[in-house]
């Protein structure tokens, strides 16, 4: 496959950004070779500058839902923008999609927007803190909440791809606060609260992990921590910036209504369609500390933006019980063929899922944290990627992340992938031997 242009724009990109990209993972750093230079996309395809076509599985890490270009939200979006695209004062748009969540998710009164997963994470932190007025912050190794700080410290994602334990830049102060944690490990969280139960201001955790490669908690899990939480006067904050309305109308947390509920919650990726738009989320009590009702003082001049806020809006009305259904369908036919064509090559792998979101960890053990994750043979994962990508197929560049199917994959973009398995699957074999 020729990918002459990618190469020629992507070195041409490095004299002007650090690195050529605007997120670390982009770079390929994990996989070697040069980023694919895309020029457009439509449905579950993307084009790249030289006129290569690939089956798209990373739908922008999940806010793609629906597919690339999709009419009805590149509608609503042109007629959004002839109204102004910013106009840093209420707009009705961000009413309707606050109304949407607030509908969709029984355990949310009031949201706040925000620009990106990071901020609506940071806003979250601070609300529990001021909230309990307490201090330390409970994250679990492995699981990414964005660039915040505090929570840079054994996260998963890029930083796990880039096998950085936390980053220069942040000190020992600003992670002082952060206890970092094994996942579904309920012996060593019991024991932290038990030390230091008083001074606990809150627990984030993803709804399921899925920046260390999918990691689903064990039975009961969320259960024990949102018991723990409360028995010692913490918060559980539930992050569902990847999962948020991926996983079902109103994101994976609804199935539990009535059994467990967390205070706050983070959204970002799907509920701006695209755009770049995210939220914090919760019960009134907590969510009206937030200035201005509040003294906790956050902001952003583009917060809410009625072309975000119209993408996600007409996205979150596209997305019904048809879609969901094809969502699990194509990502347990999609997940089934990849981990047979594996198993055909004799390449050790673990298929795990959650709903419609997976991965595929290339080990011989199931995997419940992130030092299990790390265990994998990221070697294998590469060349599995680079002969997929010279068939056409557009993984996530790196062995810790999940893999995101949309609206827009039907049969035919199904086939591609298959027809493409067997020789990537050798490829994988040969790296693993
Ligand atoms: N939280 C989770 C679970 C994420 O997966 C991400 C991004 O991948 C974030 C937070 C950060 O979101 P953003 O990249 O929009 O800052």
């Amino acid at each position: 496959m020729n990918r002459t242009e990618s190469l020629a724009w992507h070195n041409r990109s490095k004299t002007v950004i650090p690195g050529g990209v605007n997120s670390p993972v982009r770079a390929f750093g994990a996989v070697g070779g040069t980023p694919v230079t895309f020029a457009s996309g439509a449905g579950a395809y993307l084009t790249d500058v030289d006129g290569n076509r690939y089956v798209d599985l990373v739908g922008s890490w999940g806010p793609m839902i629906l597919g690339h270009a999709h009419p009805a939200v590149t509608a609503a979006v042109g007629a959004a923008v002839q109204n102004s695209s910013s106009f840093g004062a209420p707009t009705q748009a961000e009413t309707l999609l606050a109304e949407a969540i607030v509908e969709r998710v029984s355990a949310v009164d009031l949201v706040r927007f925000v620009s990106s997963g990071t901020e609506a994470v940071m806003t979250a932190v601070r609300l529990a803190r001021a909230f309990t007025k307490r201090r330390l912050i409970i994250k679990f190794a492995g699981c990414y909440h964005g660039h915040v700080d505090a929570l840079l410290v054994q996260a998963g994602s890029g930083v796990a791809t880039l096998s950085l334990p936390d980053s220069p830049g942040v000190t020992n102060s600003q992670t002082a606060d952060t206890l970092v944690l094994p996942y579904n490990d309920r012996e060593t969280l019991q024991a932290v609260f038990a030390t230091h139960g008083q001074d606990i201001a809150g627990v984030i955790t993803e709804a399921i992990p899925a920046n260390m490669g999918v990691v689903p908690p064990v039975d009961g899990f969320d259960l024990f921590l949102r018991d723990l939480t409360r028995s010692h006067g913490a918060l559980l904050i539930l992050d569902e910036v990847m999962t948020g309305f991926r996983l079902g109308p109103g994101g994976w947390w609804p199935q539990f209504a009535g059994i467990w509920e967390p205070d706050l919650f983070t959204y970002g990726k799907v509920i701006g369609g695209g755009y770049p738009l995210a939220a914090v989320a919760g019960r009134r009590a907590i969510m009206e500390q937030l200035a201005p009702v509040g003294p906790v003082y956050q902001a952003g001049t583009l917060s809410g933006n009625p072309v975000a806020a119209t993408a996600g809006l007409t996205t979150l009305e596209l997305l019904d019980d048809n879609v969901y259904a094809h969502l699990r369908a194509t990502a347990a036919q999609l997940s089934t063929s990849v981990s047979n064509a594996l198993t055909v090559a004799g390449v050790s792998h673990q298929l795990q899922a959650a709903d419609s979101l997976f991965s595929v960890f290339f080990t011989d053990s199931p995997v419940r944290n992130f030092a299990e994750a790390s265990r994998q043979n990221t070697a294998v994962f590469a060349a599995f990627f680079h002969a997929l990508l010279d068939r056409g197929v557009y993984l996530p560049p790196s062995a810790f992340e999940a893999w995101f199917v949309s609206a827009a994959h039907d049969d035919e973009a199904l086939s591609q992938i298959d027809a493409a398995l067997p020789d990537a699957a050798r490829a994988a074999a040969q790296a693993s031997s």
